[in-house]
């Protein structure tokens, strides 16, 4: 498999891709560039701006496939497929790193093709250079400053969705609602920056004790809703139990010594009757029972706790 790996800059293309009298010139019409650089300046989606940016080189050099990446922004997106012939790029717009971007062939490229890619790629930087700023925009609305949770407008969002699927789809989906025990005490005794110390390593610690298809999210102050995908009761009451066992083994360093938080949670798994208030309302019912009955544990929430507070 050939493969060539290059830096391509929209600031620097001179200086990285020295045209010398022995390298290859690109050979594009003017034309073509200007539909290009026309089509990219209509969307602030990278996806629909790489799918634009392959379909209109086609007129100046042809590639199978093209796959862009980056790992920072877990963006890993292809078209069309892999060839055994290969180019990469590492993008940039000026110095701020955009991603990776890989062209595959069936057949070699030759030099004059290369030169022809990247004077086409001097189009693409700077449009999805302002989509990846659009997205990280995007990505910070629905997110929780202090601990990089989901907000209340990503669970709202989310949950809709995910119950929707999983009616469509005929799968199990559990939500556990998370409350921090004497979470005031804690502010009290060891000040607020702690505590919000304590916030942030509890988004840690449910992270990592749930899988990638599952989303945490602060829902208020120091409570926590997960939405656990194609999760019935039994899985969800081990992974809510393994959240409960982390939490309670954190040791926080502080000035006043080493501080240990315990959490209540209420479990909930949806019925095919529910709707978003529902499920949200039987998590919250079981939430309060673990509190009531001594708190450090989870409870599942049963279906007629909804019905009862709905009378
Ligand atoms: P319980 O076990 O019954 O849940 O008791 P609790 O003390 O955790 O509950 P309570 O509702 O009395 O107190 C919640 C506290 O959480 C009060 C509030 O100041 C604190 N809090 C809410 N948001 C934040 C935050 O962002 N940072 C910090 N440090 N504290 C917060
Ligand atoms: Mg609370
Ligand atoms: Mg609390």
């Amino acid at each position: 498999m050939a493969t060539q790996v290059s830096n391509f800059s929209a600031a620097q293309s001179d200086k990285l891709t020295p045209y010398s009298e022995l390298a290859a010139k690109p050979q594009i019409k003017s034309d073509i560039l200007v539909r290009l650089a026309t089509f990219l300046q209509t969307s602030l989606d990278y996806q629909t701006l790489l799918t634009v940016f392959q379909r209109e080189i086609a007129a100046a050099v042809l590639i199978d496939g093209l796959h862009f990446e980056n790992t920072e922004n877990n963006i890993d997106f292809s078209i069309g497929h892999k060839g055994p012939h290969s180019s990469s790029y590492q993008l940039k717009a000026q110095s701020e790193k955009l991603g990776d971007i890989t062209f595959y062939r069936n057949t070699r490229f030759r030099e004059h093709e290369l030169a022809n890619l990247e004077a086409l790629m001097g189009t693409l930087v700077y449009p999805l250079r302002n989509a990846m700023r659009y997205r990280a925009a995007l990505d910070q609305a629905f997110k929780d400053p202090l601990t990089g949770a989901g907000n209340r407008i990503a669970l709202d969002d989310n949950l809709s969705r995910e119950m929707e699927l999983a009616k469509r789809h005929d799968y199990e989906l559990s939500l556990l609602m998370l409350d921090l025990d004497h979470f005031k005490a804690i502010n009290d005794t060891f000040g607020h920056l702690v505590g919000d110390e304590v916030l942030k390593a509890v988004v840690k610690t449910i992270q990592k004790c749930i899988r990638q298809t599952d989303i945490c999210f602060r829902y208020g102050g120091e409570e926590f809703v997960v939405l656990l995908n194609n999760a019935n009761v039994g899985n969800a009451r081990l992974i809510a139990e393994r959240i409960r066992m982390g939490i309670s083994d954190l040791c926080i360093e502080t000035d006043q010594g080493v501080l240990q938080a315990t959490i209540s949670s209420g479990l909930a798994l949806l019925h095919p009757d529910d709707n978003v208030k529902d499920i949200l309302r039987r998590a919250d019912q079981a939430l309060y029972k673990a509190k009531d009955t001594g708190r450090n544990k989870v409870i599942v929430g049963e279906k007629q706790e909804a019905a009862e507070l709905c009378d």
